[in-house]
């Protein structure tokens, strides 16, 4: 025999053995162990088929044909248990199954090794002598015997099915794995029967146990080849289904191909269509470029949030999202993510630091909130600006004199003049009691000192409700400028400044109350025309 045939038979026979073994030692993975089976029958027969090669006599060819039917009749029955293992039927009816299977397919085994009394199986039995002196057998089946050997390839075509109807309802990557198998199981089927059709010429007279080895390996490649696999691919779709967490899975450009029905429910939030029709044709292209992008850039494993310009009746979408690379050994094949909806906890998260730098009588930012933000501004500011103090005249009296509330009144009508006069890049905050401080930004000399006064003689101008009372109140504004861009450098930070305005509002208490004061010294008292003296 050649060389070549004879090196193809071994390998063949030694990655079968392997892949038995490799089968039974992984037999958590759903259908290993009954895969091992049918790695061990194909074993079985491939090593049969090559003593009938290597044997000379035609009696010892005859017994091992015989005995390769062992393989060739239980095979089948061992890749129907398969398929219905893999796909997670129930224990109990595999081995019914199984049973009546071995049982059914034991009859023409049977007929088979016991043919030379009856002659149901074979009408002939020959030995073809060729010039090379190589013999072979050939057989001539009965009708009975053919009916039989077509039952081989109806149960191989029904274990298919069962996959393919099992792929069809499983998740994109249980499909793939499926669809792999399915192919394993058809390579060394189709080689057979081209073989029993064709002559065992066909395809230059490959042994039949090489094409077991390849397509066993390609099945075995299906049922291990993606890691993360480690549990039935029923319980893995299953869990994809039930889980509260959203799973996403995108291809490596960053299209989502597949996601469960817990991603659905929380995107259809936010883009207002329901969950059913957020369905694999219809993710919408803005959900496509906006996950499918965030899963593929931010592969990181770790949690990121962000925020997809999505905007539904559930308000403005915000995501927290971990993002795995898929990888088939060799290239990254996709990404797979967890999304979580933080939408409601982000507003909530939102509304108490709103909370938290909110002052609660005016609604303005309070003390540590103003400092850290005009403390921020100041550092990275790129221009000159101004720091008004201002407190308000006698709001003791107010107090002592109508209550209360109706200071509270006051403060309240006293924060809403200023905000009026005040620009939208203006901060605004309260500092403590009843003075109130705002930042300036972009602004010089000329022009903070006339918005001081504005907003001093508004305040005058004002007439604050109080119980059918229309109180009034006074204030005095003390401002500190950090000079112009060029000094910025040598410009002071905000608790200097702070200071420099303090110290110009005390000269405005000082001077007679209702006065605007630059730092620097400079007083300027600008009465109102209105104002009463
Ligand atoms: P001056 O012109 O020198 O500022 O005199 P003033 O009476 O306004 O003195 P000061 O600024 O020291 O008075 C602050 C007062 O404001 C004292 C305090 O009772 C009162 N106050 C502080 N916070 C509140 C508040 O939230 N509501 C009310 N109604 N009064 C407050
Ligand atoms: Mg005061």
């Amino acid at each position: 025999m050649e060389f070549g045939i004879v090196f193809a038979n071994i390998a063949s026979l030694a990655l079968l053995l392997a892949i038995a073994f490799l089968s039974f030692r992984r037999k958590t993975q759903a259908g290993a162990v009954e895969f091992g089976i049918v790695a061990l029958f194909g074993f079985a027969l491939s090593l049969c088929s090559f003593f009938e090669i290597e044997a000379r006599a035609f009696e010892s060819m005859l017994l091992w044909r015989n005995i390769t039917q062992v393989g060739a009749f239980y095979i089948p029955a061992a890749v129907f248990v398969f398929a219905l293992a893999y796909t997670g039927s129930r224990m109990a009816l595999i081995r019914a199954v199984g049973a009546g299977l071995y049982a059914f397919q034991s009859i023409p085994l049977a007929l088979i090794l016991t043919d030379q009394a009856h002659h149901l199986m074979r009408s002939s039995v020959g030995a073809i002598i060729s010039k090379a002196g190589f013999a072979a057998i050939s057989v001539k089946q009965t009708f009975l015997g053919a009916v039989f050997v077509s039952i081989n390839y109806v149960v191989i075509a029904a274990s298919i099915v069962i996959l393919v109807l099992f792929a069809i309802k499983a998740g994109a990557i249980a499909r793939r794995q499926v669809l792999i198998i399915v192919v394993g199981i058809m390579i060394p089927e189709t080689v057979l029967a081209m073989k029993n059709m064709f002559g065992d010429g066909f395809l230059g007279g490959v042994p039949g146990s090489s094409a077991f080895a390849i397509g066993s390996s390609i099945v075995v490649a299906g049922i291990y080849g993606f890691g993360f696999l480690s549990i039935s691919p029923i319980a893995r779709d299953r869990a994809f289904d039930v889980i509260d967490e959203g799973l996403l899975v995108c291809s490596p450009k960053g299209h989502v191909i597949d996601l469960n029905p817990a991603a659905r429910t929380m995107l259809a939030r936010h883009i207002d269509v329901s969950p059913e029709e957020l369905g694999p044709a219809a993710y919408g292209d803005r959900l496509r470029r906006g996950l499918g992008r965030e899963l593929a850039s931010r592969c990181v494993a770790e949690e990121v949030r962000f925020c997809l310009p999505l905007s539904g009746r559930a308000g403005t979408a915000h995501y927290a999202l971990r993002a795995y690379e898929l990888k088939n050994g060799i290239s990254i094949v996709g990404y797979t993510g967890v999304l979580r909806d933080v939408s409601d906890e982000t507003t909530r998260t939102e509304l108490l630091t709103a909370k938290a730098e909110r002052d609660s009588l005016t609604g303005i930012y309070n003390r540590s909130a103003f400092s850290e933000i005009v403390g921020e501004r100041l550092l990275l500011s790129t221009e000159g600006a101004f720091l008004l103090v201002l407190d308000i005249d006698d709001f003791k009296s107010i107090n002592d004199t109508y209550g209360h509330l109706a200071g509270d009144m006051v403060l309240k009508g006293v924060s809403e003049c200023c905000r009026k006069t005040l620009r939208g890049n203006d901060v605004f905050g309260r500092i403590g009691g009843d003075e109130f401080a705002a930042f300036l930004p972009g602004i010089e000399k000329d022009n903070a000192l006339p918005l001081a006064q504005r907003i001093r003689s508004s305040v005058e101008r004002a007439r604050i409700e109080f119980e059918g009372r229309r109180l009034s109140a006074t204030i005095s504004v003390g401002l500190a400028g950090t000079g112009r861009a060029a000094d910025l450098p040598r410009a002071p930070g905000y608790e200097a400044l702070f200071s420099k305005a303090d110290a110009a509002l005390y000269r405005s208490k000082e001077n007679g109350r209702n006065q605007v004061t630059i730092s620097d010294g400079d007083s300027f008292v600008e009465p109102d025309p209105e104002r009463p003296r």
